[in-house]
């Protein structure tokens, strides 16, 4: 059993829903309770378009294998209306990447682990320290703070409803 951090990001419709529903999918193979930490609206980069994302990360552990947990996400990710054919910088319903998995080092064609741009990426980290303040990335002593201090900055709020 491992514990995983998956970011999530939505672009396209209600994105508080899409995320809503998101976790909703995940908790169908989770185990036990998934803590996930406030929406955060968040302005796109690196993007074809300009809608601004709904962005959160969550907690959970799992007994898949790093691979078939990428393919459930995927799963996911199609059942949210994300065709599988996407560009990679395309806007989409549903987003899933993961952050990382237990302390696991990996680096694939098809997954690596932990995520290649995440310590980039204030949209996963502001989110990240919100759950997980203590969070460090495998390999690497830089606090979620350290990392907060050097990522490009973004626009970013924290959205006030309750989820
Ligand atoms: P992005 O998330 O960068 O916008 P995509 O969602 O289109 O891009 O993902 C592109 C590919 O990234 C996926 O097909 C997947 O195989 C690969 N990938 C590599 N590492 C990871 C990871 N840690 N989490 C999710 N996807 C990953
Ligand atoms: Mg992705």
């Amino acid at each position: 059993m491992k514990l995983v951090y998956v970011a999530m990001g939505s672009n396209i419709g209600d994105g508080r829903k899409c995320l809503l529903s998101g976790i909703k999918m995940l908790e169908t193979f989770a185990l036990g309770e998934i803590r996930y930490s406030s929406f955060w609206n968040t302005e796109p980069v690196e993007m074809i378009d300009q809608s601004w994302f709904t962005n959160a990360v969550v907690e959970f552990y799992t007994d898949l294998s790093p691979i078939d947990l990428l393919k459930s996400l995927q799963m996911i990710e199609n059942n949210s209306g994300r065709p599988s054919n996407h560009l990679r910088n395309a806007s989409r319903t549903l987003d899933l990447d993961i952050i990382s998995y237990g302390n696991y080092v990996l680096e694939t064609d098809f997954l690596e682990l932990p995520h290649p741009r995440a310590r980039q990426r204030l949209f996963v980290l502001i989110p990240l320290q919100e759950l997980a303040p203590e969070f460090q990335f495998p390999g690497d002593d830089r606090s979620l703070s350290d990392l907060i201090q050097v990522a490009p900055s973004i626009k970013i709020e924290r959205l006030d409803y309750l989820s």
